[in-house]
């Protein structure tokens, strides 16, 4: 684990000056299901990256291609480790939303004469939503399943929409804006005892909870590093070798990289980066949990405590150990980022087209468009201190009750509440 002086030194607000810590007039980054900080031995392992071991992995005739394939090497042995699959079935990419395409796109394509069923569920990530749009059109049939009010899928409903058409699952591993955590593992064995192929996105779980491909039964499983302290940019798809051997057609042709799968030259840094965190990820991720799930809890605890008409979004436990998004009632939605400029926080409100729509997770909760709007996320993260969150709790109760008072909302919406 960092020591608690390195996990003060990588907070981004905090610094150190000669021999004080000092707080700079920067938010508290409370957003980490948005991107990580890079954590520090990242850095340090990408740096060499850039002027040592800057050669080409393809290089196959001198000492800079071999080193920078030594290093694309090590990392996809670490990101095999994270998830107990083998190295050769890493394919990198540059991130969750090419691996997500990849996975639904690229299997759809190579089985579509077996049948053309896909299923998943309608509060997965936009990048696998929109490539089973993108299917609908071309003449695939898809089942989008519906979630409850707590974020959770119906199995008995995952099962009745299996047949035999069906040629792919995906069902992510944790959601993005709630942290529900789905059954992945009863999923996975469904689908096996089908022939039915599984995908996982596991991008929100890969640094929180343990991933077994054997176990969960997954044949696809996406992965990013920004998510898990390493840098934007880079990524991973496991694809299963054995019992099934996966079958996929490549987005992106070319030069026959990662096995004909992703050609083009590899974002060697990157990678290495990504190896790095999936490292680290291996060795601390069960103690990063436990604490940081302490400082979660007293988060909700602290605000819940302090205001009425306050509601967690998403089951609380079946949940990643660093989200909390809360529902806040008679608040106007609009103004609430205004009033919590110490925190950097995600609302309930995507924009996408300069125009914020109401997240689709929350309204496929049954959240009404008032309440998904004024609707907060909270991402903790690694280098979080007990101080952060004393602070977020303070400012959170204050800008609510400021708005609440100046202007008193009518409360429009349902109880939500299940
Ligand atoms: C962030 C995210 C993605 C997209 O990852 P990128 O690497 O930013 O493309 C996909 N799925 C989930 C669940 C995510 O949180």
């Amino acid at each position: 684990m960092l020591p608690s002086r390195e996990v003060r030194r990588y907070n981004p607000r905090i610094l150190f000056s000669g021999e004080i810590w000092a707080t700079m007039e920067q938010p508290i980054y409370l957003d980490s299901h948005s991107t990580t900080s890079c954590d520090p031995r990242v850095i340090d392992v990408m740096l060499p990256m850039f002027h040592e071991s800057f050669g080409n992995a393809a290089s196959r005739t001198h000492t800079f291609g071999w080193a920078a394939e030594a290093h694309v090497e090590q990392a996809r042995g670490n990101v095999a480790r994270l998830i107990g699959g083998d190295p050769s079935e890493i394919v990198f990419t540059s991130g969750a939303t090419e691996s997500n395409n990849l996975a639904v796109r690229g299997v759809a394509d190579a089985y579509s004469r077996k049948g053309r069923h896909l299923v998943t569920c309608a509060t997965e990530h936009p990048s696998v939503l929109d490539s089973f749009h993108r299917l609908e059109r071309s003449g695939w049939t898809t089942t989008i399943l519906p979630v409850n009010s707590k974020g959770h899928f119906d199995i008995d409903a995952l099962e009745q929409a299996l047949n035999r058409e069906t040629v792919l699952v995906s069902l992510m591993y944790a959601n993005n804006e709630t942290g529900v955590v789905n059954p992945v593992e009863k999923a996975g064995h469904l689908c096996h005892e089908r022939g039915i192929l599984f995908h996982c996105d596991a991008t929100q779980a890969a640094a929180w909870l343990p991933i077994d491909v054997e176990k969960m039964q997954i044949d696809l499983l996406s992965l990013t590093a920004h998510k898990m302290y390493g840098p934007k940019g880079a990524g991973a798809l496991y694809v299963r070798r054995r019992s099934p051997r996966v079958r996929l057609t490549p987005l992106i042709d070319g030069g026959g990289h990662e096995k004909g799968m992703r050609s083009g030259t590899l974002n060697t840094a990157g990678i290495a980066g990504f190896g790095e965190a999936a490292r680290i990820a291996v060795e601390e991720k069960a103690d990063d949990s436990e604490r940081v799930r302490i400082l979660r809890d007293r988060l909700a605890d602290g605000i819940l405590k302090g205001l009425k008409d306050a509601w967690i979004n998403g089951d609380m436990e079946t949940r990643l150990p660093n989200n909390l998004n809360l529902a806040l009632g008679n608040v106007n939605g609009e103004a609430l980022p205004g009033h919590m400029r110490e925190l950097a926080v995600s609302s309930g409100s995507a924009c996408s087209s300069a125009l914020p729509h109401p997240s689709h997770v929350l309204k496929a909760m049954g959240l009404d468009d008032e309440l998904a709007h004024s609707s907060i996320r909270f991402g903790l993260h690694r280098f979080t201190t007990d101080e952060d969150i004393s602070t977020a709790i303070e400012v959170t109760l204050r800008a609510v009750s400021t708005l609440r008072e100046q202007d008193p909302h009518p409360p429009p919406h349902k109880d939500h509440r299940p």
